[in-house]
């Protein structure tokens, strides 16, 4: 099934392994969860977590979150088995590496196992305010430019998915994480409906009709990619859009969730926003905008969002 916007860029086309029986018969599996704060790391982990541990493994699971609130690295380490003696997986063991971020997968590759590791990865990029070199709109960034084509040369197999672009599409950005939960589910063999009765204890309740269509979702694209031919769309490009790329900064502001507490108008390094006379942020001076992100990562109420990838703005511009 393919959607508006949900692109493939599949690294390789082999089928993934029932690595869940595996582990049943001898080492532990390790899944390593990686990405930034807001992104939902967390409930990855927690619904793999719980989902072993309901099939009789023994698991343990570890993670690094909260100090660096939005934006900052996030990583849960889950292993599961007959039996589990330490939390955290060693350089080189993780048997699949699961990333909410483009940067911050291509970070940890070097805990994936070299020969049999699968590199399941979202191609959101999210630009950290310190990669902009100056403060200037459109200067170069100190961000990746590795493209999924180029990873394929380091993993044995590996998954590049516009899962934010999917979850848009679904109507909620914040489901991408459980589009990369149905990715990773074919790559263990625990039942789809097991899959789905874990996804349903940890989400909203009022938004698990369409946490599970993002998590059906995330298990055809994998059905899809497996089996059809390799292509660079738009999902390769947006990872590998050149960090210098000219681009125009625009806010997307949603006022009905701003609480008016002008953390982002006081930490706005150009000073370029306001309350205005509703108390709801808006952007004063775009030009003097530099797309840095900070009022975007610093917002406690997910209220402003920066586009900078010139395509996805075309893309929302168009539906506009
Ligand atoms: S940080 Fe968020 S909630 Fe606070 S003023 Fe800015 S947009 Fe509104
Ligand atoms: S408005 Fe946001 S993205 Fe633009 S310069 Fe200010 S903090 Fe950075």
């Amino acid at each position: 099934m393919s959607r508006p916007g949900a692109s493939k860029s599949s690294v390789e086309h082999e089928p993934l392994r029932p690595t869940a029986a595996a582990a049943k018969a001898r080492e532990p599996m390790n899944v390593l969860i990686v990405g930034v704060g807001g992104q939902g790391v967390i409930m990855v982990s927690k619904a793999l977590a719980s989902l072993a541990q309901s099939q009789g493994f023994e698991v343990k699971q570890s993670e690094v979150h909260g100090m660096a609130k939005r934006g900052g690295t996030v990583f849960s380490h889950v292993r599961f088995g007959p039996q589990v003696w330490s939390p955290t997986i060693p350089k080189g063991e993780a048997d699949i590496l699961v990333a909410l971020e483009w940067a911050e997968g291509l970070r940890w590759l070097p805990y994936l196992k070299p020969d049999t590791g699968i590199f399941i990865c979202d191609t959101k990029r999210i630009v950290p305010p310190f990669a902009c070199l100056n403060r200037r709109p459109g200067a170069p960034l100190r961000y990746s430019r590795e493209t999924p084509a180029e990873v394929k040369a380091h993993v044995a197999e590996g998954y590049a998915i516009d899962a934010t672009r999917m979850a848009e599409d679904l109507g909620n950005e914040r489901v991408a994480n459980v589009v990369l939960i149905g990715a990773l589910s074919t790559a263990l063999d625990f039942p789809a409906e097991d899959w789905e009765r874990a996804l349903t204890e940890f989400v909203p309740k009022k938004t698990i009709a369409v946490n599970l269509e993002a998590f059906r979702l995330g298990r055809s694209w994998i059905t899809e990619a497996r089996t059809s031919v390799p292509v660079v769309e738009e999902a390769a490009a947006r990872a590998a859009a050149p960090a210098e790329a000219p681009y125009t900064p625009r806010l997307e502001i949603t006022p009905e969730w701003c609480k008016s507490c002008d953390i982002c108008v006081k930490l706005c390094p150009e000073r370029c926003l306001r309350l205005n006379q509703e108390r709801v942020v808006e952007l004063a001076q775009p030009e003097k905008c530099t797309g840095c992100r900070l009022c975007e990562l610093l917002c406690p109420d997910f209220a402003i969002r920066v586009h900078l990838d010139p395509v996805a703005q075309a893309q929302v511009e168009a539906k506009a």
